[in-house]
This record gives structure tokens, sequence and C-alpha cells, in this order.
């Protein structure tokens, strides 16, 4: 990163509020940021008159929390969004297979530049971004983002096992000498239906050979379940035909998903899934006793028709829980307030029961519990001293979010990704009085309607 010389003056933040996460709310609140870590917390007076000749923002009317953690995305997909908006999981899947084959990596790089864009200006300061092109990557880390980029890859033909490891691990050499800076690189066998149980067990070996995280797609629907049980359904079938598998033997195991991955020594506290919807009482047991971590997706799974991930058990269970936005190409919209509101009416309307979920675990979710699904936090999730300066600003000049008592309610039941008014991440402004310092939203906005055009069906 090249240093600017500003990022390492000290600054202020004051606001209405502040959301340190660890603690209840600061009524008149106050964060100093020296360089890209944060180093005091607490109350606005106290913080300015201990620090006179720093320089200070005052938001005023809003709420300063810790930047959202979005553990699932695949910001290279945005230009997909509202394209198949009415599909079922298994035609959904194939049909996208279809639509991706029309882009080349230089639409891809424009999508990604939408995603980034959307993402900073919705609050979202950590990713754990899903790619299938790689180009996501060097978007978000010329546009200031914090992230994991986790390269997907595909195989079930297990002749081929050594020839794709061996891509694989060359693919990640080039990924890892264009990361640095706020960015790295993680493994991401796509799915149990794309990858054999060999391949995910040969991932997991390199994923600990070279230090790095592993996530995966797990258990989000029930076609799923069925192809790994019994070896039968659209996975099996139309799935494969498709992308010309049909001549790969496949088997029923007879298990469910998550625990296929267990037989098959996958999993460790270094690894993140995705969904986990389909999830049983037993799986979600195996998931606790490996400490394997969860990405909540409850809008994209609800609008995939997959089901209601079993939040509340894996809670109770110790798994640590973040929340994802998922694919635009599913979810439509990368808005961490969309995914919390979501998730609390879900799962109390679900359960009939409103102790399952509260605003406050919803909030903690979108922060500090995706920064711990992903690994990461010792460096985000809270606003505490020593953490990374990593904030953004909610504005409550609205009359939707007039009057508020309790800013936890006020995010989660009132506010929307148009409400962010200022984001931080690593000291550095990326989005100021609205507008994006690092991307030129005019030129993108363009770009992305000329790859809509070799999108139209
Ligand atoms: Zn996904």
């Amino acid at each position: 990163m090249t240093a600017d010389p500003d990022m390492y003056q000290k600054r202020i933040y004051k606001a209405d509020w502040v959301l340190p996460i660890v603690a209840d709310p600061i009524a008149d609140g106050a964060v100093l940021v020296e360089g890209d870590t944060i180093t005091a917390v607490g109350d606005a007076s106290e913080i300015i008159s201990a620090n006179p000749d720093v320089g200070l923002a005052d938001f005023h009317h809003t709420i300063l929390l810790p930047g959202f953690v979005n553990c699932h995305s695949h910001i290279e997909y945005a230009v997909f969004r509202g394209l198949l908006d009415n599909r079922k999981f298994g035609a959904w899947l194939l049909d996208f297979i279809d639509l991706k084959r029309k882009l080349e990596d230089v639409d891809f790089a424009t999508s990604s530049q939408l995603g980034a864009a959307e993402c900073i200006a919705s609050g979202i300061t950590t990713l754990g971004d899903s790619m299938y092109s790689g180009t996501s990557l060097d978007v978000m880390r010329d546009a200031g983002l914090r992230a994991r980029a986790y390269q997907e890859v595909f195989g079930i033909d297990d002749h081929r096992l050594d020839e794709v490891i061996g891509e694989y691990s060359e693919r990640l050499d080039g990924l890892v000498e264009r990361s640095g800076g706020l960015i790295e690189i993680g493994i991401y066998p796509h799915a149990t239906y794309t990858v054999s149980p060999r391949l995910y067990q040969a991932l997991a070996a390199l994923a600990r050979e070279r230090g790095m995280k592993i996530a995966t797609h797990l258990a989000e629907s029930r076609a799923e379940s069925k192809y790994i049980r019994s070896g039968t359904g659209v996975l099996a079938h139309d799935l494969r035909e498709k992308v010309g598998w049909e001549s790969v033997s496949h088997e029923a195991f007879g298990v469910t998903p998550v625990k296929l991955l267990q037989q098959w020594n996958v999993y460790s506290s270094d690894m993140l899934a995705a969904h986990c919807v389909q999830a049983t009482p037993r799986d979600v047991e195996i998931l606790a006793k490996y400490d394997v971590a969860v990405a909540h997706c409850p809008k994209s799974n609800a609008k995939l028709a997959c089901g209601i991930a079993p939040l509340p058990a894996l809670l109770q269970a110790g798994v640590r829980v973040g929340i994802g936005t998922d694919s635009p190409a599913s979810s439509n919209i990368m808005d961490m307030f969309g995914e919390m509101r979501t998730a609390i009416f879900l799962h109390r309307g679900h359960n009939q029961d409103v102790s399952v979920l509260s605003t406050e675990d919803c909030v903690q979710m979108a922060t500090l519990g995706g920064a711990r699904a992903l690994g990461m936090d010792h460096q985000v999730g809270t606003l505490e001293p020593g953490k990374q300066a990593d904030l953004i600003a909610v504005d409550m000049e609205h009359s939707h979010l007039t009057p508020i008592y309790d800013p936890y309610s006020a995010l989660v039941y009132g506010a929307n990704q148009e409400d962010v008014y200022f984001t931080l991440v690593a000291g550095r402004p990326l989005y100021e009085s609205k507008k994006l310092n690092t991307l030129d939203i005019e030129k993108i906005n363009a770009e992305s309607l000329a790859v809509k055009e070799k999108l139209r069906v």
C-alpha cells in the first residue's frame, strides 16, 4: 500500500452513538484513530479534552459501529442481479452456468467493481469473497477493502486429482503475488456436488501446508443432500450433463453433506462453511466439534427456496456464525441491514419465539461474529483500542430512523444500505458524505450497462 501521509495523522470520530460491540452503546461517544489503528473508544468529551490538538470529525446524529464483515460474498456477480429471480436452487444453478459463460474476465472485473462500490457504500469493510474469475481480488485491493479472497476450485474426476491440485497450487501462487496489503488468499472447494471427497481432502491438506484458510458451500439445498445421500436428482444428472461430467462415475454416499466432509477429514477451525441450511441436529454437533464456522445467508437461502438454516441451534452449540449476503445473482443486493432484518424475522417467525435472536445478536453476527468466522477477530469486528480502524457511520437524519431509543433496534429494524454515510478501512476513508473515494461510480455504472447487453436473454 502506498503511504498517504494523512493516514498517519490522529483523528477523532464523534457521534451521538458509538457501538463498541464488546461493551454497551456509548451515547455521545468517540473513537480516536491513529494511522490504521484505533487507540481509544469512549465518552466524546473525555477523548476530546485528552487530545486537544487532534482533528475532529463530528458526525452528530449518526451511529458509529465497526464496519460490517460480509463473510460470504461473490462480488464479481453483481451484474447478474435481477436475472434469475424466480428459480429454485437447482434450476437457478443450471441457468447461472449458462449466463456466466457469456462473460470474459474484463466483464467480471467491471462486475467486481460494481460489487465493491456497493459494499463500500453499504458499510461493508471486510469480505470473505469467493472468486470464480479471480478479478475481485485486484478490485478489492485497489478499492482499499479488507478481504480474504478465496479462489474457487471444481473437480469430481479423481483420475485428474494430481493435475487439478498442481494447476490450482500454481494459480494460488499467482494470486498470492497479487495480494498483500489488506487482502489475503484462501482456498475454496466449491461444493460437495462439484468437488469429489478426495479433492476436498487434498485441498484441506494443501490449506494446512500453505497456512491458508479454507471455505466451501455446504448443505445449502435439498438437491445437494439428495445427491450426496442417494446419487440422484438434478445435481446428479442435469448439472453433470451441462458441465460435461456425464462419464465420471459417482456414488451414493448414504450420509449428509456435513457428515461426508467429516469422514474425509476436511474439517478444522480454519474452515468456513457457507449456508448449512440442511444441517441436521447431528450435523450441528459435528460442526461444533470441529469448530467449523458458518456463514449465515438468510436472504439467498429464502429466495432460492432452500429453506431456513438452524441458526438458533448453531449458536447454542457454540458454532462461530457470521452473516453473508451471498451473491447478487441470488440475493440481488449486498445489504447487511437487510440480511440482519431477514434473519431476525425468519427465526422469530419460524420458531414463534422472540428470544431466539435479539437485535444485538444480529449486529454482533454482522461484525464480530463474521470476524470470528473468518479468523480475523484479532484485527476487526469491534471498536477497541489496538484493533484496525475499520468503522462506519450510519446517518440517523431520516424519518424512518426517528426517534431512536435503542441503536441496535434502529440498525436492525429501521436502517438500510443507503443510510451509510461514511466508511473507514484501516484508517483510510473510502466513503465520505456518501461519495466513493477509490472508485469512479459513473464509469462503473456505464460499463456495467455494456455488460448487461451481453447477458440479455
Ligand atoms: Zn455462495
